[in-house]
């Protein structure tokens, strides 16, 4: 009976607190929990660009908001709403920057009608891997850059996640040379749209629900997703026959956490602290599960359901390059803030290359199979 006289006394606030609850032993005593206690419990929405649940995604916008539960002792509760709950998916930046929600998850290339310099924030053709990425953002000024591109907007952003390397798509057309991208119906949004049409293809922009069908009935020749944990899911394999790879157009998207600023500023520095924290774990934690889980979904693809899986010709892959650097160059045209990202993101891609050619390139092609 003793845990509840402590209870009775720390006041109800102290039932949410799993660290006071927890720190209830022999010797805790009232003092003790009086200066631990009250708490209030703040409740924050949570708006996604995921149907909810979805593998990978909308499940990893769901793991952070149980680590900000965890990690504040039940202090700080996130409910997360998948696409269309509360809002559309590409209205999410809109809610949390209004209030609506306290926070939001998506990825910034949704935002590039807020600033084009948002794009650099997910994921740019033939960029920076998931490595680099996190390199930049933490150690390289890229995060600094990234609250300045929201600032205006009222909103804090934060990276909670990566796909790493996606799969270049599914294709029901052999792709054998920069001839065969003429033409080609292909659904695949942002930049790399762009760059399939500067090489004479057509890109369409399809929701996540509609690319099956599109695919199976001819409406589209190809399309990308993600990688083979996701398009597994989607049963993807089912409407096309190849299955070509590297996702040049994404090569480690950043997923993003963001705050409304008001929100976030208002909260004890203790519980700020524990937000940045665990969108730092939830980034790690996305990467990691689709390393593993992208292994195991190939070789479900490969020896279950015999799918062709193929390198893009490299001839493609370097005219396709050449279209991604004049791309990207561009939207640096579009401001003097895009401008200032676009060299940071430059600069420090070409020295991230630079140690990366020597050191993982090199390790990767001499370690064997
Ligand atoms: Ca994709």
């Amino acid at each position: 009976m003793k845990r509840r006289d402590f209870l009775g006394t720390a006041g109800a606030g102290a039932l949410l607190t799993g660290g006071v609850l927890s720190g209830c032993g022999q010797e805790s005593t009232p003092e003790k929990a009086a200066s631990a206690a009250p708490e209030e419990t703040i409740e924050w929405k949570m708006v996604t660009t995921w149907p909810k649940n979805f593998p990978g995604l909308g499940t990893g916008a769901n793991n952070l908001a149980r680590l900000i539960g965890e990690m504040s002792g039940g202090r700080l509760k996130v409910k997360v709403y998948g696409a269309k709950e509360l809002v559309p998916p590409f209205e999410v930046f809109d809610a949390v920057s209004s209030g609506t929600a306290e926070m939001g998850h998506g990825a910034a290339y949704y935002w590039k009608g807020k600033s084009e310099a948002a794009q650099f924030f997910a994921a740019v053709p033939f960029g920076m891997t998931a490595q680099e990425m996190n390199a930049w953002l933490y150690y390289g000024g890229g995060m600094e850059l990234w609250e300045e591109v929201y600032a205006p907007f009222g909103v804090v952003p934060a990276a909670a996640g990566n796909s790493g390397l996606q799969m270049g798509g599914w294709f029901n057309k052999e792709i054998n040379g920069v001839a065969d991208l003429q033409g080609l119906k292909m659904r695949i949004p942002g930049l790399g749209g762009e760059v399939l049409k500067r090489a004479g293809g057509t890109p369409v922009n399809l929701p996540g629900g509609e690319i099956f069908t599109s695919l199976q009935s001819g409406t589209i020749d190809a399309t990308e997703w993600v990688g083979p944990y996701n398009d597994l899911a989607f049963g993807l394999y089912k409407a096309a026959q190849y299955y070509y790879y590297p996702g040049w157009h994404e090569p480690g998207t950043t997923i993003e956490c963001m705050y409304n600023r008001q929100a976030f500023e208002a909260l004890p520095a203790d519980l700020q602290s524990i937000v940045s924290s665990a969108c730092r774990v939830a980034n790690a934690d996305m990467l990691a599960e689709y390393t593993a889980r992208n292994n195991t979904a190939l070789q479900t693809l490969v020896n279950e359901h015999n799918v062709d899986v193929r390198e893009f010709p490299r001839p493609v892959l370097d005219k396709l390059r050449t279209i991604s650097e004049e791309v990207v160059a561009e939207i640096a045209a579009q401001d003097a803030l895009s401008a200032k990202v676009y060299e940071s993101y430059q600069t420090f891609r070409k020295q991230v290359v630079a140690w990366h050619d020597i050191s993982e390139r090199t390790y990767l092609n001499v370690r064997g199979g």
